[in-house]
């Protein structure tokens, strides 16, 4: 990718909602090239005091439970509202693939061409960590280009949900009913990080079983420790392919913004994630500079033989690596 526009170019086009602009400012901000990085912490910088105003919403749930048919009719359900939305994707496989979970073409067809509705599918391969600040970077962006509505879908497996978690204001877990295991494989803590769950395909003659599902799952809840914002997880049925119980998953939204708005939790919980953000980093940046190092890259050759030989511990192996 060339740099071809200028800083003030950039913050003009995304501050206007150009989607042009906005697409190639998303990708400057993912590229993991210097003179690109630096251009593109400077538009950051300058897009921050017209960040914020959005609710970040985080949205989970195995493959097949029916996220992708959920965003396209509840994002058409939310931009009939006046609403703007953006769609954003973490998808842990593209580590692996280079692929994404918003690359296939046949997803959100419909809200793709919505002129209020912005999806971007994170392509970008990489660690988790760098997914993650290009991801929380794209967010500043969308807000200044005036979307009041985000959505970050992650897959239901593994770490994402916990690094969606760290990044938005309402976390939404979409399950099925009638796999026996109304868990379905959820890990606890994912069900515990929940502000909303909902029972997807009540539809036919899945309903009552889904509605069987919801009262489970509301018992189940009880069990779990209160939430630190106070909030009583929600739990509903929907049916994304038919659009229905999505004006109660909004309501719940709004309750629940309202709700921690009014006590201070919602710039409470985006403080700690910044300050979390920060320290993530830090980690990461350290952790590159001592692995990249090349005396340490030489040293550890050594030590590890040291080690396998029994000759060293792990811990005086790492002590002696750090310099302590
Ligand atoms: P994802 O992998 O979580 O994104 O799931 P998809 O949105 O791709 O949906 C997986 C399958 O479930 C598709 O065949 C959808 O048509 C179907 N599906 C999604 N939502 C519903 C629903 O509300 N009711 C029914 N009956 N099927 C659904």
């Amino acid at each position: 990718m060339k740099i071809e526009l200028t800083l003030d170019e950039y913050f003009t086009g995304v501050k206007a909602s150009d989607r042009s602009i906005l697409s190639r400012a998303i990708t400057l901000i993912e590229s993991t090239k210097k003179e690109h990085q630096a251009l593109a912490e400077e538009l950051i910088q300058k897009c921050l005091p017209f960040s914020g105003n959005s609710i970040r919403i985080g949205i989970t749930g195995v493959p097949g439970v029916g996220k992708s048919t959920f965003i396209e009719s509840f994002g058409k359900h939310i931009t009939n509202k006046g609403l703007k939305l953006a769609v954003l994707a973490i998808d842990p496989s593209s580590q692996k693939s280079g692929g994404s979970i918003l690359g296939d073409k046949t997803r959100m067809e419909e809200l793709s061409s919505n002129p209020n509705a912005f999806i971007r599918p994170t392509a970008s391969a990489g660690s988790l960590g760098g997914v993650a600040r290009a991801t929380r970077e794209t967010i500043i962006l969308f807000e200044t280009a005036g979307y009041d509505t985000i959505l970050v879908e992650t897959v239901g497996v593994g770490q994402s949900e916990t690094t969606v978690h760290s990044m938005v204001d309402c976390f939404l877990l979409l399950l099925l009913a009638g796999a026996g295991d109304e868990l379905q494989g959820i890990k606890r803590g994912i069900m515990e990080m929940a502000d909303l769950i909902s029972i997807n395909k009540a539809d036919g003659d899945n309903i009552n079983a889904a509605k069987r599902a919801a009262a489970q799952v509301k018992n189940s809840i009880h069990l779990f420790p209160a939430t630190e914002s106070g909030w009583i997880p929600q739990v509903e049925t929907c049916s994304a392919i038919n659009s229905l119980g999505l004006d109660n998953i909004w309501d719940n939204i709004k309750s629940f913004e309202n709700n921690t708005k009014n006590s201070g939790y919602f710039t409470e919980k985006r403080q700690k994630q910044a300050i979390f953000w920060m320290h993530q980093t830090i980690k990461e940046q350290l952790e590159n500079r001592f692995y990249q190092d090349a005396s340490i890259k030489e040293k550890l050759i050594k030590i590890e033989k040291a080690l396998l030989n029994n000759e060293i511990s792990s811990y005086q192996a790492a002590k002696n690596l750090l310099g302590e």
